[in-house]
C-alpha cells in the first residue's frame, strides 16, 4: 500500500509511455515487500534540468534515465561512476540526501546473464554485430571481464573505428566488415557472438544480421540483446546450429535489478522481473 512514508522512484524519458521499467520494478518491489513506488515520468528534452531539480526537491530516492536523456543528464549530476563515464551514458541516478550520483547498470545487466551461466570471457575473443549506443555497455562489460579481444563486426567500419578507439586504452577492440573474408576467421575463433543491432526486433522480425553459421566456432555462446521477440531469427538459427543462446530479457531485467539494489539495498528477484517483463510483452 502506498502511504505517506512510501519512497518514490521512477524513469525519465521522452516518450516514456512504452517503458517496461514500471512493470518490472514494481514486480520486484512487491516481491521484496519494500515501501517504494516506481512510475514513468515524461520529461521533454528541453525540461531536463527543471525535471532533475524537481525530482531532487521532491526527495525522489532515485530514477532511471532513458532516451533521449542518458548523456544529457551527465553534467547535471554531482558524481558519475567509472562505468557510466567510460560508457558515456547514465541510466540510473541515486539521490543521496541531495547528492546526485550517476551510474550505468547496462553492462551489469548484460554480463549478469553470462556470469549466471558460468560463461568465461577472460582471455577469450568476443564478437559484436553492430556498434551503436547499446554496444558501448556491452564492449565495456567484456573488456572489464578480461576479454582478449572484442571485434566489432559492422556494415560500416569507418563509423565503428572511432568507437573502438575510445576503448583502446582499456583493452583490444578492433573493427571488421561483417561480410569480409577476415570476418570468417574471426567467427571461427570467438567464444561469444553478440547481436547488438536492432535487426530482427519487433515489428521487423524477419530481419537478421548476416552470419555464416558454418564459420562460427561450434562452442561459441550466442547472445542477442533484443528482448522482443524472445527468440529472434538470429537466435533461432544459432539454436538450430547447436549453440547455447541468451536473449535480451535478462539484460533488461538485470540492469533494472542493479538499479533497484542501489536505491534500496535489497537483492531483487531477477526472475520475477523477467516474468513480469515477458507477461507485459505478451499482453
Ligand atoms: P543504434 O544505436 O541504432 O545502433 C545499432 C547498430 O546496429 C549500429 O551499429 C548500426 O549500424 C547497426 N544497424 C542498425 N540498423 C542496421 C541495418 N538495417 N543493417 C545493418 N546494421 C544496422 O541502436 P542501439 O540503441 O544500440 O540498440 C540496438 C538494439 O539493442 C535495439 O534492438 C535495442 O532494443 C536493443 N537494446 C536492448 C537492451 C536490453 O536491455 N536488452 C538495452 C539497450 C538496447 P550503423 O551505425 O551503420 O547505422
Amino acid at each position: 500500500m502506498i502511504t505517506g512514508k512510501t519512497q518514490n522512484l521512477g524513469v525519465i524519458g521522452w516518450p516514456i509511455a512504452h517503458s517496461l521499467s514500471p512493470v518490472l520494478q514494481n514486480a520486484a518491489i512487491a516481491k521484496a515487500g519494500i515501501d517504494y513506488n516506481y512510475t514513468a515520468l515524461p520529461v521533454e528534452p528541453e525540461k531536463l534540468a527543471e525535471a532533475v531539480a524537481g525530482l531532487k526537491a521532491l526527495h525522489y530516492r532515485g530514477w532511471n534515465v532513458t532516451i533521449p536523456h542518458k548523456t544529457a543528464i551527465m553534467p547535471l549530476l554531482d558524481e558519475i561512476d567509472e562505468d557510466a563515464r567510460i560508457i558515456g551514458a547514465v541510466n540510473t541516478v541515486v539521490n543521496d540526501e541531495g547528492r546526485l550520483r550517476g551510474f550505468n547498470t547496462d553492462c551489469l545487466g548484460f554480463m549478469g546473464a553470462l556470469v549466471k551461466r558460468q560463461v568465461t570471457i577472460k582471455d577469450e575473443k568476443a564478437v559484436l554485430l553492430g556498434a551503436g549506443g547499446a554496444a558501448r555497455a556491452v564492449i565495456w562489460g567484456l573488456v572489464k571481464a578480461g576479454a582478449k579481444e572484442v571485434v566489432l563486426g559492422v556494415r560500416n567500419p569507418a563509423k565503428a573505428e572511432s568507437l573502438a578507439a575510445e576503448f583502446s586504452s582499456y583493452g583490444r577492440v578492433t573493427v571488421c566488415h561483417w561480410e569480409s573474408e577476415e570476418f570468417s576467421q574471426v567467427l571461427a575463433d570467438c567464444a561469444l557472438l553478440v547481436n547488438t543491432t536492432p535487426l530482427g526486433m519487433t515489428p521487423k522480425v524477419d530481419a537478421c544480421p548476416p552470419v555464416d553459421w558454418s564459420k562460427v566456432n561450434p562452442s561459441a555462446v550466442v547472445y542477442d540483446i533484443i528482448y522482443t521477440p524472445a527468440e529472434t531469427v538470429f537466435l533461432r538459427q544459432a539454436r538450430e546450429h547447436g549453440h547455447m543462446i541468451i536473449n535480451g530479457e535478462e539484460m533488461l531485467a538485470g540492469q533494472g535489478a542493479a538499479a533497484l539494489q542501489k536505491w534500496t539495498g535489497c537483492e531483487p528477484d531477477i526472475e520475477i522481473m523477467q516474468e513480469a517483463l515477458r507477461n507485459a510483452l505478451e499482453n
